[in-house]
């Protein structure tokens, strides 16, 4: 027998497959997806690899043929499925096989099994009720938080518990010893969840009834539903069918919107048949929860983007929760797109896909308005009393020209008053990613751009500004160009100095920070805001992740600032990311018993973005961005690919990029470029990009194929689409 195998090599030229023989003992071992041990080269130093077909012919003189040494016991083996799609990735978004193969399998290490641990309620929920109401009113909160979900129901998972939720192992110990709590193996007994818990209302019926009566007709689903609209109890209500079929369901959520409360929210309907992982558990860990998923042990699984790889026997559905959120894109190579994977996996076994947003990216929405997705509308809160917030877009420019020379308005300054008066709890949001070191006028919004490429300019400490795109740079002016105003300034200042700015304007709050300074920990942002949720501060200033998807009842002001920070990036989807991230921050207030208040500042009041995101008006803003990428061709309404080329020599460099340009160009394929990358070198590596717009997806994978057949000395070219 012989086997085709992939190399664990990086180098373009060898990635391809390696003819083997497999030694008869191991004939009965190998299969499609099998790692193995092999020699290569002229030293004949051991390498891995992975067997993707077998045959019995040989396709050299057999003498030549080498032989697999062994197969390593530490590793897993992937399902023909698998290889498959790891096939299709590489093909669709280029890449090494190697790469594409490792993708797919991303538990790659064999660990000791450890038995799965319950905890399990042993007194009445009445009981444990009481005890928790005592450690609420003695503010012990990690007590508090361990018994809450008790009041409701009989088990939790150990892991959840001393990982998530953050609670001790001494504090489980001590309700252990108080005999209210005990562990239990699963062996011992199955939890199967108590199902569904709420009754859905006519239109979330009417969703899942539309997807499991519609699922084999292959179209995905869009559940377009306004935040609270009860998407996640429609899921559910799906996927209890789909496991009563003898299925499985795999359901992605973004990985900061994966907290504890969302995992029990499906162990308390499913049970030990809910597994999850996410990007900060241990290989072990997560390699035990594929496994368990490979045997047909759990039939849920929830986890970010690579969950998408979880080797269900007889998957039957994929949900993709938040769809429009980018870290659905995987930023290394390959850089696959969660949801085109999703929908190629998912023909391939007949399994259904929905994806879910209250604001769906404008590719999702496009392709519903033109009948390829089939469109499910979700437009009513499902709690009663839980109305949409009122949100207020204050005009900055105003401001100054009213003797306000504050970061905050008159209308959020107040506002935030009022909140802490009233003994709520405020958020503010700072837009101001990838923007530090920003330069603009304070009194006509113009921000400092370089004349030769139309992006900002950064404020060095050296007091000169430098444009990253050329390198262009000049002084920090006096006044400013535009409108020769003295008041400009640095922006981009950060969420420290918005956190000092409360401090000295609101000197008795209580002010929490959340940006990647302060959560770089193990479990950094769920601390800081499992801490806001027991109202540890008044105010959380933070970055985006402070608007994804969090329910904090007691939150009834969002305040935004310079909520046009976003708009300046030179990116075609600049204006569909600031909707996004306006929707959603206004989204967050009010969620619960009070009415909340959204506060936009900006000096762009008039943009759409901003005005559709503040009226919470998707339809809308979809209309006028669709508009512009049509006149503009830009994606969805064109395909567009990215090709990214690293050198050491920017003039060599610039010439190999220049060559795979001229090779594609035709009447078809618009290439714009080479121009450097948005950082225009790294380490003394030099990137350049090159921008290919096309009708047809098609023939821009046609283009790529072309110029991945050229080769460049000591250059290297990555691909990325972008649909
Ligand atoms: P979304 O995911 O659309 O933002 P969720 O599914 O999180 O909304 O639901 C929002 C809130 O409404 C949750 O607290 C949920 O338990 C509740 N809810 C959802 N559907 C119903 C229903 N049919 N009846 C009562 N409450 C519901
Ligand atoms: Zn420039
Ligand atoms: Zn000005």
């Amino acid at each position: 027998m012989y086997a085709d195998v992939i190399i664990d090599i990086s180098a373009k030229s060898l990635d391809r497959v390696f003819q083997y023989r497999v030694p008869e003992a191991l004939e009965d071992i190998v299969s499609v997806g099998t790692a193995v041990q092999i020699p290569f080269g002229k030293g004949n130093s051991l390498r891995k690899g992975y067997i993707v077909s077998l045959g019995t012919e040989p396709k050299y003189e057999v003498s030549r043929i080498k032989e697999i040494v062994a197969i390593p016991k530490k590793d897993l083996t992937i399902e023909d499925t698998m290889v498959g799609l790891a096939q299709w990735i590489r093909e669709q978004y280029g890449g090494t096989q190697y790469e594409a193969l490792r993708t797919v399998i991303p538990v790659h290490e064999k660990v000791q099994k450890k038995a799965k641990r319950i905890l399990r309620r042993l007194t009445s929920a009445e009981e444990i009720y009481a005890v928790y109401m005592s450690a609420v009113n003695k503010k012990h909160k990690a007590k508090a938080r361990l018994l809450e979900p008790f009041c409701t129901q009989d088990f939790i998972p150990y892991e959840l518990a001393t990982g998530k939720m953050n609670v001790t192992k001494a504090t489980i110990d001590y309700y252990i010893g108080q005999g209210m709590l005990a562990v239990v193996e699963t062996r011992d007994e199955l939890y199967e969840g108590d199902g569904l818990t709420v009754t859905l209302n006519e239109e979330q019926d009417e969703a899942v009834r539309t997807v499991l009566e519609k699922r084999y007709l292959g179209k995905p689903f869009l559940l377009f539903g306004i935040t609270g609209s009860g998407k996640t109890e429609v899921y559910l209500k799906i996927i209890e069918q789909i496991i009563a079929e003898g299925k499985q369901a795999i359901c992605l959520i973004p990985e900061i919107a994966l907290t504890y409360q969302t995992v029990l929210r499906f162990y308390r309907c499913f049970g030990d048949r809910v597994g999850y992982v996410h990007s900060k558990m241990a290989a072990g860990d997560r390699y035990e929860q594929f496994e368990r998923a490979r045997k047909g042990e759990i039939s849920v699984m929830i986890g970010p983007r690579s969950a998408l790889f979880t080797p269900f026997p007889n998957l039957g559905l994929i949900v993709i929760d938040e769809e429009q959120e980018r870290t659905y894109h995987s930023e290394s190579a390959p850089k696959y797109y969660a949801d085109e994977v999703a929908k190629k996996r998912a023909a391939d076994c007949g399994a259904a896909v929905v994806l879910g947003s209250a604001t769906p990216s404008v590719k999702s929405y496009y392709l519903a308005k033109t009948g390829e997705y089939e469109l499910i509308k979700l437009t009513k809160r499902a709690k009663t009393g839980a109305a949409l917030p009122s949100a207020t877009i204050v005009d900055m420019r105003e401001e100054l020209a009213a003797g306000n020379r504050s970061i905050f308005s008159r209308a959020l300054k107040q506002a935030l008053a009022d909140c802490l008066s009233n003994k709520q709890q405020a958020m503010l949001f700072l837009n101001r990613r990838g923007y530090s070191g920003m330069v603009s006028c304070r009194s006509c919004g113009e921000a400092i751009t370089c004349p030769h490429c139309d992006v900002t300019m950064t404020l060095h400490r050296s007091g000169r500004m430098q444009c990253h795109y050329c390198g262009h740079t000049i002084q920090l002016p006096d006044v400013c160009p535009n409108c020769q105003s003295k008041y400009i300034a640095a922006f981009g200042t950060g969420t420290q100095k918005i956190e000092d700015f409360v401090k000295k304007e609101f000197p008795d709050a209580r002010v929490m920070r959340m940006d990647a300074d302060t959560t770089k920990g193990k479990d950094g942002y769920e601390t800081i805001l499992s801490a806001f949720s027991e109202g540890k501060a008044d105010i959380l200033v933070g970055t985006q992740m402070i608007v994804k998807g969090h329910d904090f009842t007691n939150v009834t002001l969002m305040g935004v600032l310079m909520a046009d920070m976003s708009l300046g990036v030179s990116e075609y989807s600049a204006a569909e990311r600031t909707f996004h991230l306006l929707a959603q921050a206004a989204g967050r207030a009010g969620r619960d018993r009070y009415p909340g208040r959204v506060i936009i500042q900006t000096y762009r009041p008039e943009h759409y973005a901003l005005q559709c995101a503040a009226a919470q008006d998707y339809p809308t803003f979809f209309e006028e961005e669709i508009g512009f990428r049509k006149l503009a061709k830009y994606p969805p309404c064109a395909s567009m690919l990215k090709v990214l080329g690293l050198g050491r020599d920017e003039g060599k460099l610039s010439e190999a990029m220049k060559a795979l340009g001229e090779t594609v160009r035709d009447e078809t394929i618009t290439v714009l470029g080479p121009t450097p990358d948005f950082v225009r070198f790294t380490q003394d590596v030099y990137r350049q990009v090159l921008y290919l717009k096309c009708a047809e997806r098609a023939q821009l994978k046609a283009a790529k194929d072309r110029m991945e057949q050229m080769h460049f000395d000591n250059i290297s070219i990555q691909f990325e689409f972008d649909n």
